[in-house]
Parts: structure tokens; C-alpha cells; sequence
């Protein structure tokens, strides 16, 4: 069987490109100059800093993959159907709904939300999504925090925790939030609730005041108003149980994303406790 062909994706055009964010392209940053070349059909020959091996390889890639993108379609529609959504919101107005900072456009530039996304910064247009350091971002990223933003907010807090499968709709959401969040966590965790307590410091997580059993009990904050609880058991290997992690919501949470978004966060949440120490 024939090998299937990788795609280009923007880690490989941040590689050749100088990332000196010098805005001649007419781009932010060279990481939204990449991910238009790659998603919106954006022409490489914007950049006047191409080595020119890098610059005939690129079109040479995009013309071979032609339509075929890293992304599944629905998550252009996705992106689009929820651009749409805010496109007559006040970004003052939501900022302080959805605990954003709000940065208002200079002459010509468009309104931005500066959202942290588990300690990580996001500057939010209607447009656009770039990370504010320059960091890496995909798509997923985009819908994810443009649908945070779409909810708007809703109810303050109450610092009821409850479980996902109280939430409304949550049956058949239940099973993937476990596999790619809870699972994941306690499986890389297994045996190292010090590690898991050094990586959950690192975002920022508060071990106060839980009345739990658990070995590692923390509060943090993935998104501004999405606290999630965490709870670890460390394996018992005498009895043979595997270590459990447990994650609880405030029960405003689907006020500030819907179910499926959530799934996302907590993915994640798992995706950026195992990267880091
Ligand atoms: S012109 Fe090139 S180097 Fe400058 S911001 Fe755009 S992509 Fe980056």
C-alpha cells in the first residue's frame, strides 16, 4: 500500500521563516502569515525572506496536496459559523464577561480579547487568533476560544463542583472526556504525584482548602471562567487498582462553553499537563 503523503503543516513553514514578526507580508506575526498560507490558500511569495530552496519546496507541497488540508473541513466551518456569531459583539462589554482583557484597536486594526488558555495567551479578533508570544496555535485552538468567547458568559460562580455526567447532554460526551483527558492525565501521572503537583503549579493551581481523600487535590483555571477540580489517586498496586484522576466543574460551566468545546478543554488540559515537567 502506498505511504500516505504528510502534510505541510505550520510547525514546518515556522522552521524556514525568519519569525521576526517584521509585518511586511502584511500579516501580525510570521505564525499567522503561516497559517494563512496553509489554511486560507494565502500566496507564500508575501514574504520577501524566503531561503529560495524553502520558498519552491512550500509551493511545490501545496500545489501536490492541493485542497487537502491538516484540518478536517468542518473545522473551517466551524470557525467561520462562529466568527459569524460575534461578529456585532462589543469586545469591551464581553471582556469582563468572559474575564479577557480587552485591547482596543489602534487606527485601523481591529478590537482583540487577550485570552489565557492554561497559562498560555491568545489575542482574539474577529478575524484572527495569534498567540501573543508567537507560540505555536492551530485551528482547534481558533474554534475553541472563539466559542468561548460566542457564550459570553453567563452566571458568576457558585463553587458548586459537579461531575460531567451531571451536566445537561453530557451522556455521550462522558466517554471521550474520560479517554482523552481523565485517562490520559493518570496513566502519565501513574506513581509521580509530585510531578503532577509540579506541573499543576505551573498553571497556576491552587491545593487549598479541598475537602477530598485524594493525593493531589487542585483548583485551576484553564480558561478565565472554567475552573476545573482535579483529583488524583495514585495506583494501589497491592490491590491492583490503576491511578484515577477526576475532574469537577463549577455547575455554571456550560454558561461559558458548550459541551463538546469542553471535551476540547479538557483534551487539552491533558495535552499541556504531559508536556510539561
Ligand atoms: S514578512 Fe515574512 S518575516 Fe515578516 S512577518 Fe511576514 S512571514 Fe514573518
Amino acid at each position: 500500500m502506498a505511504e500516505k503523503k504528510r502534510l505541510l503543516q505550520i510547525l514546518d513553514l515556522m522552521k524556514m521563516l525568519p519569525r521576526n514578526n517584521c509585518k511586511e507580508c502584511g500579516f501580525k506575526t510570521c505564525m499567522a502569515f503561516a497559517t494563512h498560507v496553509l489554511r486560507e490558500g494565502t500566496k507564500p511569495e508575501l514574504c520577501p525572506y524566503w531561503q529560495p530552496e524553502d520558498l519552491t519546496f512550500v509551493k511545490q507541497s501545496l500545489a501536490d496536496q492541493g485542497e487537502e488540508t491538516a484540518y478536517p473541513d468542518h473545522l473551517f466551518s466551524a470557525r467561520k459559523f462562529v466568527q459569524g456569531k460575534i461578529k456585532d459583539y462589543d469586545f469591551a462589554q464581553v471582556a469582563e464577561r468572559i474575564g479577557a482583557r480587552f485591547e482596543p484597536g489602534a487606527a485601523g486594526t481591529d478590537d482583540c480579547l487577550i485570552i489565557n488558555l492554561l497559562e498560555r495567551f491568545y489575542r482574539v479578533s474577529k478575524n484572527d487568533v495569534e498567540a501573543v508570544d508567537g507560540g505555536e496555535h492551530d485551528l482547534w485552538d481558533h474554534v475553541l476560544l472563539y466559542n468561548y468567547v460566542a457564550e459570553n458568559g453567563g452566571r458568576p460562580l457558585t463553587g458548586e463542583w459537579v461531575p460531567m455526567e451531571s451536566l445537561p447532554g453530557s451522556l455521550a460526551k462522558r466517554k471521550a472526556f474520560v479517554k482523552g483527558c481523565e485517562a490520559k492525565i493518570a496513566a502519565a501521572y501513574t506513581g509521580k504525584p509530585e510531578a503532577l503537583k509540579a506541573a499543576l503549579k505551573v498553571l497556576k493551581a491552587d491545593f487549598s482548602e479541598l475537602d477530598s481523600n485524594a493525593e493531589v487535590a487542585a483548583v485551576f483555571y484553564p480558561l478565565p471562567k472554567i475552573p476545573f477540580q482535579i483529583l488524583f489517586w495514585d495506583a494501589d498496586l497491592d490491590d491492583g487498582f490503576p491511578a484515577q484522576i477526576k475532574v469537577l466543574f463549577d455547575e455554571t460551566v456550560l454558561d461559558y462553553l458548550d459541551i463538546e468545546s469542553l471535551v476540547f478543554l479538557g483534551e487539552k488540559c491533558a495535552e499541556r499537563l504531559l508536556e510539561l515537567p
